[in-house]
């Protein structure tokens, strides 16, 4: 397993990344093999890793343990985060990884990862409530990670791929310190070109099926139905994403106490979780999401007549459209969430938001 490791894991390109941890030039990271790297206590586990604090030159960090059974999606998520220009506010900063053997001989694999002291989107949730300000912030966060995934950006002679994460949910964005969001768990990401795609760190022959990922309860209609357009897969993947996007923000905005006019809030629940309840089959969520074109219902008191609650609700459903090609783009969304941040503020002052006429995404004259 030695060997499997020095062959997939070339040493870490990234100056930027020795830079933050202060390396001497020409010094990579894995020279280090992370031998600094202490482990404390456990936060939580995923699918494929369990996720410890623990420190790294005495910054605080997250590392992330993969089994050795698991040395794909470690291999994966590893070739995502060190693709050239991928650095960004939004998504998990990622330090390094390391190989080591546990006493049983056995392999596992670590990664070294920012520390999101509020830990998962979903866990937050649950235990709080948000004002405007914030879940205008977590949103907007939330779609420029999304939106600097999917765009390929190329940097004197960096390119960096467009990116699909293809598994959008409140347990894969992690909540900072500043409460704004950050993309996490690129265990099934993909970069894309046109119609090919390349799932990175796997020989052709074991190319996972395209259809096949995801959390059921965030997955898009036409992935529930096997209908995914692959002639198109860079645009077909970014609307899943896009999808699953839609879904965060209706899950965000339910826990915003200013849209409950002051009546108490519920309490958190899942997308979907009135319609399918806590354990659906893919079969119930086939037929909710595909066949009846189901979608989490807006409270009542989220009121249509607030200009900026209206917008809201809109951006949501134009990220969740039955028809994938009518989706927004992850960028749309990062832009419509800023006006509604502004329209919202125009309201409280009483003022009109004048800047708007003939500008706006939105399409009905609001
Ligand atoms: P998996 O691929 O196994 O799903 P994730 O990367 O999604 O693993 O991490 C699993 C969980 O661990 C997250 O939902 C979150 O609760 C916690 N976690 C992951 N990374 C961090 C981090 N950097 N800081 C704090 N908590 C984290
Ligand atoms: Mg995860
Ligand atoms: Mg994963």
């Amino acid at each position: 397993s030695y060997f499997l490791y020095r062959r997939h894991l070339p040493p870490d390109p990234f100056t930027e990344v020795n830079e933050a941890l202060d390396l001497a030039e020409g010094q990579c990271i894995t020279d280090f093999g992370l031998d600094d790297l202490k482990i404390s206590n456990v936060l939580d586990r995923g699918r494929y890793g369990e996720v410890w604090k623990g420190s790294l030159n005495d910054r605080e960090v997250a590392v992330k343990k993969f089994g050795q059974h698991n040395f794909e999606s470690f291999s994966n998520e590893r070739d995502i985060y060190m693709l050239p220009l991928v650095e960004h506010a939004s998504i998990l900063k990622y330090f390094g990884s390391d190989e080591r053997i546990e006493e049983n001989g056995s392999s596992s694999f670590l990664m070294a990862l920012e520390y999101c002291p509020n830990g998962a989107l979903m866990a937050f949730l649950k235990n709080n409530s948000l004002d405007w300000a914030t879940m205008c912030k977590m949103c907007q966060s939330i779609a420029s990670g999304v939106g600097h995934l999917h765009n390929e950006l190329t940097k004197g002679d960096k390119v960096k791929p467009a990116i699909a994460h293809r598994d959008i949910n409140t347990r894969n964005i992690l909540v900072k310190a500043d409460l704004s969001c950050a993309i996490c768990d690129f265990g099934f990401a993909m970069k894309i070109q046109g119609s090919r795609f390349y799932p990175t760190g796997s020989d052709e022959n074991d190319t996972p099926s395209l259809e096949d990922v995801g959390t059921l309860r965030y997955m898009a209609p036409e992935v529930l139905e096997g209908a995914v357009n692959l002639r198109d897969c860079e645009a077909s993947l970014k609307q899943i994403d896009v999808y699953s996007l839609g879904l965060v923000i209706w899950e965000v905005a339910s826990r915003t106490t200013d849209l409950y006019q002051g009546l108490p809030m519920p309490e958190y629940q899942l997308p979907y979780q009135a319609e399918v309840g806590l354990n659906p089959t893919f079969d119930e969520m086939q037929l909710k999401v595909s066949l009846e074109k189901r979608r989490p219902a807006f409270p009542r008191m989220w009121t249509d007549n607030n200009q900026a609650v209206r917008a809201l609700k809109e951006t949501i459903e134009d990220c969740w459209d039955q028809d994938a090609e009518a989706r927004l783009t992850s960028l749309c969304v990062e832009e419509r969430v800023l006006e509604i941040m502004q329209l919202w503020e125009a309201r409280q002052k009483g003022v009109t938001p004048t800047i708007y006429s003939g500008t706006t995404s939105f399409g009905d004259g609001s």
